[in-house]
Formats: C-alpha cells, sequence, structure tokens
C-alpha cells in the first residue's frame, strides 16, 4: 500500500502559509510502513481540486486530505469528493446534533451555514472530530480490477487533524492490513567529494527499489546518504540499515565523517579532546562562522583556545601562533579570480591547517552565493584537520 497526501487551501498555494500537515502525516505514515509517493498541494479550485482528486485515487492506495472541510464557500472538499463519485450529499442527523452542541455550549446559536459541515457524500462515513465543527469524511472507493482506494477527508486545523489521524484514520488502515510494518531511517555524513563521486563509488547500495534504499543529497558540501529501511519489526530494519552502512563506510572510506545529526565540529573537537590537543581559528572570509560552529560543541573550551577575525593582512595568528595551540585554522580572504574575461569573475577562498609538522591548505572556489561560499569554506577548513588527525 502506498499513500498520496494533499494539502487543500489557497493560503498554502500562494505561499502565505506552510503546508505543515503534509510533513507530519508522512512522518506518521512512514511510522506505520507505508510509504508516501505524491504530495500534492492546491488551491480552493473545483476544478483543480477535481482533477487532483481524480489522479491520487487512480495513483495511490490511500488517500490523506487535509483542508477544505470549512463551513464558508471556499471549503469544496465535500463537494468535490460528491461530484467525484456522482452521488449526492446527504445529511447526517447525529453529525448535525454534534455541531449544534458545540455552539450551544459556547452559548452561540449555529449559523445556518454550518450545517453543510453535517452533509456527506452518500457512501461514506463520518470520522468523528470531538475539537471541532466539521467531522471528517471517511470513503471506500471501488476501482476495477484492484484494490479499493481508502480516502480520508479531515480538517486543515492542525490541532484537530492530528488527533482525528491517531484516533480514527490509523486504526482503520490496519483493519486493511495498510499499517504494520516498520520504516526506519538513518543518516551518514560525507565531506570532501560530489554527489555523482560518491554514487560511483557506492555502486550498487543507491539502486532504486533496493531494501535499504540509499539515497545521497548534497547540502554545503556535506553528502549525506539517507538510508531507508523497511521490515515488519524495527530491530530487522536496524539490523538491515547496519550491514548497509558498513558496506557504505568501505567504499567512501575517509570521505565518511559521520551519522546522524554529527557535523565536522563535532567530529574535531571529538579527535583534539581524544588526543590532549589545542585549536585556534583565524578567519577573514567567514567572519567568524568557524568559530562559532566549533563553539557550539558542548565541551569545545578544552580543546578549542578561540580566534580572530579579521582580513587576513591583519590575523597575527597566522604568523605567530600562540604558545599552547597546537593547530590554528585559517580561512583566508574572498579573491577574485578570472577564467575568462568574458565570464564574471570566481570567487575563491584559501583555507590553511598550520600545526606541528603540518602545513596543508585548499582553495574553495564559490557559486556567487555567499553564505554558501562560506559554509563550504569553513567546513573544508575543518576537513583539513580531520584527515591530519585521522592519520596521525
Ligand atoms: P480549512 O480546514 O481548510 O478551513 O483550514 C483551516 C486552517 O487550518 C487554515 O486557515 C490554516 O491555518 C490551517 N491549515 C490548513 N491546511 C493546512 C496545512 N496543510 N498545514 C498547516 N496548516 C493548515
Ligand atoms: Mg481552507
Amino acid at each position: 500500500m502506498h499513500a498520496e497526501i494533499i494539502a487543500i487551501g489557497t493560503e498554502l498555494t500562494t505561499g502565505a502559509k506552510l503546508d505543515t500537515n503534509s510533513q507530519w502525516l508522512s512522518i506518521e505514515l512512514a511510522a506505520v510502513g507505508i510509504p508516501v509517493r505524491y504530495h500534492s498541494t492546491v488551491a480552493d479550485s473545483l476544478e483543480a481540486n477535481l482533477l487532483v482528486f481524480q489522479n491520487a485515487i487512480q495513483r495511490a492506495d490511500l488517500v490523506l486530505i487535509s483542508g477544505g472541510l470549512g463551513p464558508t464557500l471556499d471549503d469544496l472538499t465535500r463537494e468535490v469528493l460528491a461530484r467525484l463519485m456522482g452521488v449526492d450529499l446527504v445529511l447526517d442527523e447525529p453529525s448535525l446534533q454534534q455541531i449544534k452542541e458545540m455552539f450551544t455550549r459556547r452559548n452561540r446559536v449555529m449559523p445556518e451555514r454550518n450545517v453543510i459541515q453535517a452533509m456527506f457524500p452518500a457512501g461514506s462515513s463520518v470520522i468523528p472530530n470531538p475539537r471541532g465543527t466539521a467531522p471528517g469524511i471517511w470513503m471506500e472507493i471501488a476501482r476495477p480490477g484492484t484494490s479499493p482506494c481508502l480516502l480520508a477527508a479531515m480538517p486543515g486545523v492542525p490541532s484537530e487533524m492530528k488527533p482525528m489521524f491517531r484516533d480514527s484514520v490509523l486504526p482503520k488502515l490496519s483493519a486493511f492490513g495498510g499499517a504494520g510494518n516498520v520504516i526506519r531511517s538513518s543518516r551518514v555524513n560525507c565531506f570532501g567529494l560530489g554527489e555523482s563521486h560518491a554514487e560511483e563509488l557506492l555502486g550498487d547500495l543507491t539502486t532504486r527499489g533496493r531494501d535499504p534504499e540509499v539515497g545521497i543529497t548534497v547540502h554545503e558540501g556535506t553528502i549525506t546518504l539517507r538510508i531507508e529501511s523497511h521490515a515488519s519489526t524495527g530491530a530487522e530494519c536496524d539490523a538491515k540499515i547496519v550491514a548497509t552502512k558498513i558496506v557504505a563506510r568501505e567504499r567512501l572510506g575517509d570521505y565518511v565523517f559521520g551519522d546522524e545529526d554529527e557535523q565536522l565540529e563535532h567530529v574535531v573537537i571529538r579527535q583534539l579532546q581524544q588526543r590532549g590537543l589545542h585549536l585556534r581559528t583565524a578567519e577573514s572570509a567567514t567572519g567568524g562562522l568557524l568559530a562559532t560552529w566549533l563553539t557550539n560543541v558542548p565541551g569545545n573550551d578544552k580543546v578549542y583556545l578561540g580566534g580572530q577575525i579579521g582580513c587576513e593582512a591583519r590575523l597575527t595568528e597566522i604568523h605567530r601562533p600562540p604558545s599552547g595551540t597546537d593547530f590554528t585554522l585559517v580561512v583566508g580572504d574572498v579573491v577574485d579570480t578570472f577564467t575568462d574575461p568574458a565570464l564574471p569573475p570566481i570567487p575563491k577562498i584559501c583555507v590553511r591547517l598550520i600545526g606541528p609538522n603540518v602545513e596543508a591548505s585548499a582553495d574553495v572556489q564559490g557559486l556567487n552565493d555567499p553564505t554558501i561560499l562560506k559554509s563550504r569554506a569553513a567546513k573544508t577548513a575543518l576537513d583539513l584537520l580531520r584527515r591530519h588527525l585521522l592519520k596521525n
């Protein structure tokens, strides 16, 4: 069974609000072993909703919808579902009573428009909503030659949608044998190589459909392998992930520096702690980024002695490392380089590692995004030290 999640609302497609419901639902589904193949976001438009719903019920076994169940004219989910099935909307008396009671408890009279929230496409069933006026809608839509498509329409308000999903929708999914499996994922972080190089080294590990599946993403020079495993128990998933990680580490060697949320600065601080060594920084182009990262790591004060910020010419530590410093990481100025007079210059930063019996450097060439260039320069500096300490 695989799923599609549909988020409805013009406030989402205009960018006024971020669709957080789909993210939350995807994580919930993964926890019960149901992979999500599609996220669709659609404005409050009848034609657009019809098209999106038609597609979804053909291509997904489970369709989870949030939004469009309010009482106002722009809330169209009920009507779209009725049209899709070619049925009428019919009044559900118990739901109407509940909505009326909800207003009475708040000392208000129910506006006539709210009656629409007690109307359901014929043949569907009601998903109770103890936290709001809009009940959800559950449908099992027959599909010729294959299993029915299961569909749940829930309110957009996250505090109503979440308990409705957990209390009422999830139990239905287990009954259909959809839930019950487990999906677990884990990350391996690498630095110093590009995405395609990583893919080449990983070989068959990145084959689509492999279990566990290995995906590669890149963020400011850090390559992350995302390993995702499916099994009937968490322990089985974990065992498969561990086996895949061993192979990935063998193939990528020293490019791998950590797991999960571990960053280069965590690794470097740990290496220094283990050896009782000390570090200072002298930063021009990165303006203190290295110092910020290093000082975010718990326990850094035992090994990180602080740093200087300024243009390269004024960074005195480069020339006279203070006593008690084992290593200095230097990030130089941004220098424009010209490869072709017809093209704009390419910014470049030189980073250096200075220490006892070591003087290493690397050039970091930029795309024209200063944030990414700085981040890559700071990471490259940390990686020089990480690699030096690995070998010594
Ligand atoms: P609706 O059920 O469409 O009337 O949505 C009610 C409110 O819930 C909206 O005004 C949004 O603030 C919020 N909402 C709707 N959809 C989402 C979503 N996908 N993610 C986060 N908030 C949402
Ligand atoms: Mg809406």
